[in-house]
Order: structure tokens, then sequence, then C-alpha cells
């Protein structure tokens, strides 16, 4: 069984009878009929935190944001990964986050 997809879309279709209805699929316009600005985008919740943090090293906080929330030895302080981070680190996540919801030009 193949593993699921981090991405996904949510495109206008029909159903096996040719009624309208939304149907999941891995391109937001598989063809010329298909607008991609009407594709409704979902990333797995577990690959989120991982594209956004790519390259972060987090913290010892068992909540840290940037690697998730842990059991075992840590500490309970609170996560300050996000606001000790660098000019650079921020403008990244920003460019992350923005890519994430489509782009500049995303609706919102
Ligand atoms: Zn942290």
């Amino acid at each position: 069984m193949p593993d699921t997809p981090e991405t996904i879309y949510l495109i206008k279709g029909e159903d096996v009878d040719g009624a309208p209805c939304m149907v999941w699929c891995d391109d937001p316009a598989p063809s010329y009929a298909c607008d991609p600005a009407e594709a409704v985008k979902y990333i797995r919740a577990d690959h989120i935190r991982e594209r956004l943090f790519q390259g972060w090293a987090g913290c010892t906080d068992r909540a840290c944001i940037v690697t998730g929330p842990r059991s075992g030895m840590g500490t309970n302080g609170g996560c300050h990964c996000v606001k000790n981070a660098s000019r650079s680190q921020l403008n990244l996540l920003s460019q992350r986050l923005i890519a994430m919801m489509g782009g500049r030009n995303a609706k919102t």
C-alpha cells in the first residue's frame, strides 16, 4: 500500500454517475478544464511542523514548537524558539508560511 501523500487537493469533479461533486487529487488542475485557483490544498498535519521549521534545532522544552510535544526529560519553562529566532530565521519562516498558504496572491 502506498504512503498517504503529504499534500493533496480537493477539486471539483464528478461522481461515477457524472453528478458534480468534490474529489481528491494529487494535482490542483489535472486537466485544462480545471482552475488551480479553485483547488483547496491540504497538507498532512504531521508535515506542517517539519516543513515550517526545517533546519531549526529546537529547545529542551517539552512543548517546543519546533520539535513538538514530547515526554521524558525536558524543561517546562516554555519554548522561546520563535521569540529568540534570528531575523533570517523569521524571514524564512514567513516565506514558508506564505508558500504553504498558496503564495502571496492566495485567497484569504
Ligand atoms: Zn523550542
